[in-house]
């Protein structure tokens, strides 16, 4: 009998598919107006952009009832205050690994420099102003819980859900009852994300086709010094920085947690945001790494939200390379401030796609450097956001993985069982003809 695919397996198809079909009607049908109004901006646009609608319409519910079961099952809030302590110092210590690895890499092989006039010319970026950093720890407390679920701002919703799961805590029956209730929730909530996961192959390569058709390979080639710069120190992050953390703080093995974190890294990768993935890392995390609710339901969406090691990457080569173009010199003074902003404006980057090089505003304009020289780097940004979200997220599971094999919640039976929370095809009841 032929051994079914795994949903995996599908979207990674697809992807591949949409990829090439994608990058091949920019070659040759960038003209054809049916092309591009029927196929671009219409098919792979309208499902695309459904497909992620019905990502984010999972997040919010999914992150209220996984987050109120995972504090009522620590149960303790001294625990609580330990596991987001420990998550969020190892959260801020990746990030300013990753801008440290960033900033040493992209000074000692220098991109931009050289080719002052050739790349200036092409500028053209509408400064957006980027918000105070006060602003940003003033807005963690929600003035009005419903805004905050409305709009899914993330950090507040984590605020608010964690003060009224410790008050469930401590209102012995009537919190119990509304526990109960949220575990249910949460089950029928990781239902609904697999049903959604089942249209995912179809989703993802729409996503991939229009993005491939838009972004020609033509836009990368003159800056190919600085978008190389921008990959090598992303992988060197994921693949060195992050397994050899995982490897020293867990002894778990790398390979396996790679394997595991690919359909969550599929699905950054296609939707350039860490938010709209959050259902699939959760779902990776637990059921296929076999981190504890408990944890995951904590630490994934706060990481998601906070922990950004892929845009810190690409803001530390940025600020190098423009200060190289611009013919600026930098000091340490100004590299230590690069540093310390970049930690800062990946807390405040929300996990969405494009947000990171809005917070570039903001370190540019700590360290004195041209904002417009943003423009420069705006063309090959849709790019490098799509593989730097997938950085991001594989920091959040390391970090979760680190903290759950720390508080014992992590069990190494599923963490080492291949075939562990493997989603297959859902089979949807019907009516039985009578
Ligand atoms: N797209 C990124 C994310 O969602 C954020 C960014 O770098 O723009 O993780």
């Amino acid at each position: 009998m032929q051994e079914k695919m795994s949903i995996t397996t599908k979207i990674l198809i697809a992807m591949g598919i949409g990829l090439v079909l994608g990058s091949a009607l920019n070659g040759f049908a960038a003209d054809n107006t049916f092309v591009q109004i029927y196929l671009v901006q219409g098919l792979f646009h309208v499902i695309g952009k459904m497909f992620i609608n019905a990502l984010k319409m999972l997040v919010v519910p999914l992150v209220t009832f996984s987050l109120i079961c995972g504090v009522c099952g620590i149960g303790d809030v001294g625990m609580l205050g330990r596991v987001g302590l420990k998550a969020f110092l190892l959260y801020m210590l990746t990030t300013a690994m990753a801008i440290t690895l960033a900033l040493v890499t992209a000074i000692i092989i220098a991109p931009g420099k050289g080719e002052e006039t050739h790349i200036i010319e092409n500028t053209g970026f509408a400064v957006k102003e980027a918000p105070p950093l006060t602003d940003v720890f003033i807005n963690i407390v929600p003035s009005n819980p419903i805004t905050a679920f409305a709009n899914g701002d993330m950090l507040q919703i984590i605020f608010f859900v964690i003060l009224f799961a410790i008050a469930m805590l401590t209102t012995g029956q009537a919190g119990q009852s509304i526990a109960n209730g949220a575990e249910k929730m949460n089950e029928v909530m990781m239902q609904v994300v697999t049903i959604v996961m089942d249209f995912a192959p179809i989703g993802v390569f729409c996503l991939m086709a229009k993005t491939f058709s838009e972004q020609g390979i033509g836009l990368i080639l003159p800056m190919i010094g600085y978008f190389s710069v921008v990959v090598a120190c992303l992988l060197l992050h994921a693949l060195g920085t992050l397994n050899l953390l995982l490897m020293l703080m867990t002894r778990l093995s790398p390979r396996v947690f790679f394997k595991k974190m690919r359909s969550a890294q599929i699905f950054a990768f296609s939707t350039a945001s860490s938010n709209a993935t959050i259902p699939v890392t959760l779902q990776a995390v637990e059921k296929r790494l076999g981190v504890h609710n408990s944890i995951a339901s904590f630490t994934i969406p706060f990481g998601a939200t906070i922990n950004m090691d892929g845009t810190a990457i690409m803001q530390g080569v940025a600020t190098v390379f423009i200060a190289n173009v611009y013919g600026i010199e930098l000091g340490m003074m100004q590299y230590l401030t690069i540093i310390g902003m970049s930690v800062l404006a990946s807390i405040g980057t929300a996990g969405v796609p494009g947000v990171g090089l809005i917070m570039l505003a903001m370190v540019f304009n700590q360290v004195g450097l041209p904002v417009e020289g943003i423009g420069l780097i705006l063309g090959v940004d849709r790019l490098l956001d799509m593989i730097r979200t997938v950085v991001n997220i594989t920091g959040d599971a390391t970090v979760t993985c680190i903290v759950a094999h720390g508080e014992n919640e992590l069990d190494k039976d599923i963490f080492n069982n291949p075939e562990a929370g493997i989603i297959t095809d859902v089979t949807l009841p019907h009516k039985q003809p009578e």
